[in-house]
């Protein structure tokens, strides 16, 4: 896959730009103000692949848990400012990684040319978050009133705050800029990107807001990623979901993996079940999908491309046999375990969990 080129930089410990891997980001549930707190949600996030963190910076006491923060987080962590632009500089002195300013709310330059200062002088890059529940309603109406449909207005609001904010930060010599154009609406989200990523070098962070609940969030997350992940579109992602931040991590993965941006390492394949399903395969694919994330966030390495979870032992070896090794249930509760089709064990259903765990790792 071709990326879009674009300027290249660190966000603490992590390059980003195209010359480097997509990342992964998510955002702390927890009061930052509660360092403890947050720090625990952070390393959880980790462990399973969150590369960088963002926390919201509303006040004093937010800059004090996030000092602490900052000085034992294993990922870099993004100061998220909304309404009080004074919070960036205080975020920044407390040792945060990047700041993310929201172009709809700190707009004149009086505002940004202090937060401007201190990002050049502690090197922190800018993120330019664009959201469009947040733009002036002038910006898309007089949009309409020229003849453009609702949502080519908003998408071209959205590009027209950021660039606005890209460029009064090029004016004040900041260069390490990355930027984001969210809403809720896929076709919107898709033009506001693809626009906005004609048009400059920067960086480009994706996601939705207000995607909703895991199952819905998910496959409008999937829908907009996708397809501008195989354009080569996109440098940072974060899946915004009404639900744990673990599963905003997983499903990001899951969608890097399925585009074929980040190797699967291994791909695990399940069959849908039908009339001949001889067992709980639910139970089973996500016990699987469990142990293989666990064995991964425990820095072993899995030396399998392909990994199946069937249903039945009659078609499933033959089904996944382009599988490096498969696991299927039978309908006296035990498992088969099979390699390249063929059938290597067969036993008790615990005994056939410790033996596929084993078997995954060599
Ligand atoms: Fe049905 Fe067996 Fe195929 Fe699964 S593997 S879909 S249970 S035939």
């Amino acid at each position: 896959m071709i990326r879009r080129p674009t300027r290249n930089f660190k966000v603490g410990t992590v390059p980003v730009g195209s010359v480097h891997p997509v990342t992964v980001q998510s955002m702390c549930n927890t009061p930052t103000a509660d360092a403890a707190a947050t720090l625990e949600q952070i390393r959880s996030l980790a462990s399973l692949g969150c590369e960088i963190i963002r926390v919201s910076v509303d006040n004093p006491a937010d800059v004090g848990g996030l000092r602490e923060i900052c000085s034992n987080s294993p990922i870099p962590v993004v100061a998220d400012i909304q309404f009080a632009a004074e919070m960036a500089v205080a975020a920044m002195d407390a040792g945060c990684h990047a700041v993310r300013l929201n172009p709809g709310i700190v707009r004149n330059m009086e505002t940004l040319e202090p937060v401007a200062a201190k990002a050049l002088q502690r090197n922190v890059p800018v993120r330019v978050g664009a959201n469009a529940g947040s733009l002036p309603r002038y910006e898309i109406e007089k949009r309409i009133a020229a003849g453009m449909n609702h949502d080519d207005a908003v998408a071209e609001a959205l590009c027209s705050a950021a660039l606005t904010q890209c460029d009064a930060l090029e004016k004040c010599g900041v260069r390490n800029i990355k930027v984001a154009l969210k809403c809720s609406s896929v076709p919107v989200t898709l033009k506001a990107c693809r626009k906005f990523a004609g048009m400059t070098d920067y960086p480009m962070h994706l996601g939705l807001t207000e995607a909703g609940t895991p199952a819905r969030g998910v496959v409008k997350s999937a829908a907009v990623l996708g397809a501008l992940l195989l354009d080569g579109i996109g440098d940072t992602i974060r899946i915004s979901l009404t639900g744990k931040p673990e599963d905003e991590v997983l499903a990001a993965q899951r969608i890097l993996e399925s585009c074929g941006v980040r190797e699967a390492a291994p791909e695990i394949v399940s069959c849908p079940t039908c009339g001949r399903t001889e067992i709980d395969l639910i139970a089973l694919a996500e016990h699987v999908e469990k142990v293989v994330c666990e064995l991964k966030a425990a820095g072993r390495k899995i030396p399998h491309r392909k990994i199946a979870v069937m249903g039945c032992p009659v078609n499933g070896p033959g089904e996944a046999r382009d599988a490096d090794l498969g696991i299927a249930g039978t309908r006296t509760g035990q498992l088969i375990i099979f390699r390249g089709g063929q059938v290597v064990l067969s036993c008790g259903y615990e005994e056939g969990l410790a033996r596929f765990t084993e078997m995954l790792l060599g």
